[in-house]
């Protein structure tokens, strides 16, 4: 059913870029035959789910959406996709992203474009694109997406489901193809906050492969569900309502909270004030850590080499300037720049630091709030033959890349419509605060 319902829709909304037919259905078989034994199943026994191109899957072929990994086929599965497989889900196939998850439209992937289901002239978002129009269109009822600055946010935003951020060491990022490692987070794109807390219980916890997963016990996510927020004090910070915002975004927002209010929260206003530097400081830290994850890409290892070759310098130098696009080189370029002897200490060192009080400004606020309320983009999913420059991408991450700056969770929504388009609101927590953002999601659902 599952695939027929792709076959029927994909055409269209472009969310898959490799499928794993043959082998789900066999694996599906397989699982008809155990619970058909009276053999006890997994949690997620059946469920149909799809994993992001940036997640190893073995002997499926992974891309990251570029052309240099060429055909490249996983030797081993990512912790969380190995652990999707021990409950039993079956694995449809990968997603469409931004290559190497750098961007917010979906639009720099190698293979296709990928369309909103709500409407087919906008993007999805981005990265993971194909993971929230895989929900949004009924594809699949879970896809795994990562999230470096907003990745799961904004496109759970854009085509109207949710999708969420764990906190930094929540999930191991084992077998996730590295953009800024320090930023990166696998995390669930589903329908509901229920079907969210169940991918968490599954996927969560600690990882031998993964030396920055905290070994913080995994609560069950699912009892945080239908709970009463009487009392629940949600900060909305000041900073987060700029000029540039959306009128409809905004109106999406203010009722969001008047719904809170009715729920029994309090709204707090609260003061984020290092929120204008994050644009600037992810966009040295990011690409930084991503031109040296990317160095390993030479032409020798992975996927693509260039036949245009006499030695090995041109290898290299052949192999990478044909095999990335334009928006990985400009990362790379700026990433080394910013490393570079002569201007370490004024950018990457600097930025480090205003990392620091940009942490400590959450931390702050944290101390009087259970959660903090934000909108997720300042505008709805733009048109697909949009010529944004790429700094004018870039500031449209100011409401999610805080979060991964910081190491903090962040649920992404839907909250309502504004000219058709959905608009999301975003929940932030206190790092392992997951089962607040759960609480407060759940009783806004509703
Ligand atoms: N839009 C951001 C970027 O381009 C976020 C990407 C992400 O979270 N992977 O870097």
């Amino acid at each position: 059913q599952t695939f027929e319902r792709i076959e029927k829709i994909d055409g269209k909304v472009g969310s898959f870029v490799y499928l794993r037919k043959e082998k789900a259905i066999e694996e599906a078989k397989k699982l008809d035959e155990r619970i058909a034994k009276g053999e006890k199943v997994g949690v997620l026994a059946g469920i149909p789910v799809a994993i992001k191109d940036n997640m190893v899957s073995n002997g499926d072929i992974t891309t990251a959406c570029s052309k240099i990994l060429g055909k490249y086929e996983g030797v081993y599965d990512a912790t969380a996709v190995k652990k999707l497989k021990e409950a039993d889900a079956i694995i449809i196939g990968a997603t469409n992203m931004d290559e190497f998850a750098m961007g917010s439209t979906t639009k720099t992937s190698t293979h296709h474009l990928t369309k909103n289901p709500w409407d087919i002239q906008k993007v999805p978002g981005g990265s993971s694109g194909g993971a929230a129009a895989s929900i949004a269109s009924q594809e699949v009822y879970l896809s795994l997406g990562s999230d470096t600055g907003g990745s799961i946010r904004q496109p759970a935003s854009f085509c109207g489901v949710v999708g969420l951020k764990p906190t930094y060491g929540r999930v191991s990022r084992y077998g996730l193809i590295a953009f800024a490692s320090s930023l990166d987070q696998i995390g669930p794109i589903a329908k509901s906050v229920e079907d969210i807390a169940l991918c968490m219980n599954v996927i969560s916890g600690e990882d031998d492969y993964d030396a920055t997963v905290s070994s913080k016990e995994v609560p069950d996510y699912t009892k945080y569900l239908n709970q009463d927020i009487k009392g629940m004090k949600i900060g909305v910070p000041k900073e987060y309502f700029i000029d540039g915002i959306n009128p409809g975004v905004k109106k999406v927002v203010e009722e969001s909270l008047e719904k809170f209010k009715k729920l029994g929260a309090e709204i707090v206003e609260v003061s984020l004030p290092h929120t204008k530097y994050a644009v600037p400081t992810y966009y040295v830290i990011a690409p930084a850590e991503a031109s040296s994850n990317l160095a390993r890409f030479d032409g020798v290892r992975y996927g693509y080499r260039s036949e245009n070759v006499e030695n090995i310098e041109d290898l290299y130098v052949n192999s990478r300037t044909e095999g990335f696009g334009d928006e990985v080189k400009r990362r790379i370029m700026i990433g080394t720049y910013v490393l570079s002897a002569g201007f370490y200490d004024a950018y990457f060192k600097k930025a480090q630091k205003v990392r620091a009080l940009i942490k400590e400004d959450f931390d702050k606020v944290f101390e009087n709030v259970d959660v903090i309320l934000t909108p997720v983009c300042p505008n709805t999913a733009f048109k697909l033959d949009d010529k944004k420059t790429p700094i004018e991408l870039y500031l449209e991450d100011i409401f999610t890349i805080s979060a991964n700056l910081a190491g903090i969770p962040g649920l992404s929504i839907p909250a309502g419509k504004s000219e058709g388009m959905p608009v999301g609101i975003q929940l932030l927590g206190k790092a392992f605060g997951e089962e607040e953002l759960i609480k407060a999601g759940s009783a806004f659902e509703k």
